[in-house]
């Protein structure tokens, strides 16, 4: 499947990883709006949220279990940090591979449009 994030989870294409294990990927986003910005993602292809069915869901489970421990890696566990993820056109997903961003390490503004 011609998916970048595929590609990225099996280092067809490289990446700053900041953590892996076998059902979740970590990365440093190439594109940074904020001193830390990673991208999480499971390994198995899911296009996004509304792609979550029971048989895939434990992965999405697996990320929400890992997305504390990878704050803590990147040292914005304490003073927190913020977790989004796109969902289609409107949503401004432009990586049709389900992801969560990890944003922190200054204070985030208020706005979310
Ligand atoms: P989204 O707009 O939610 O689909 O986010 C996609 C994110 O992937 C953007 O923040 C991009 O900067 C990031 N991105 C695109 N290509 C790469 C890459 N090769 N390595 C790391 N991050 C990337
Ligand atoms: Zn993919």
């Amino acid at each position: 499947m011609d998916c970048l994030f595929c590609k990225i989870a099996t280092k067809q294409i490289p990446s700053q990883k900041v953590y892996e294990d076998k059902d979740v990927y970590a990365f440093k986003d190439i594109h940074p709006v904020a001193p830390v910005h990673i991208i999480v993602i499971p390994k198995i292809h899911i296009e996004s949220i509304n792609d979550i069915t029971e048989r895939n869901s434990k992965e999405v489970q697996r990320i929400f279990e890992l997305i504390p421990k990878i704050a803590k890696i990147a040292m914005v566990d304490r003073k927190g940090y913020r977790v989004i993820t796109n969902i289609g056109e409107d949503g401004g997903q432009t990586i049709k591979h389900l992801h969560f961003h990890i944003i922190g390490g200054k204070k985030l503004g208020d706005k979310l449009i």
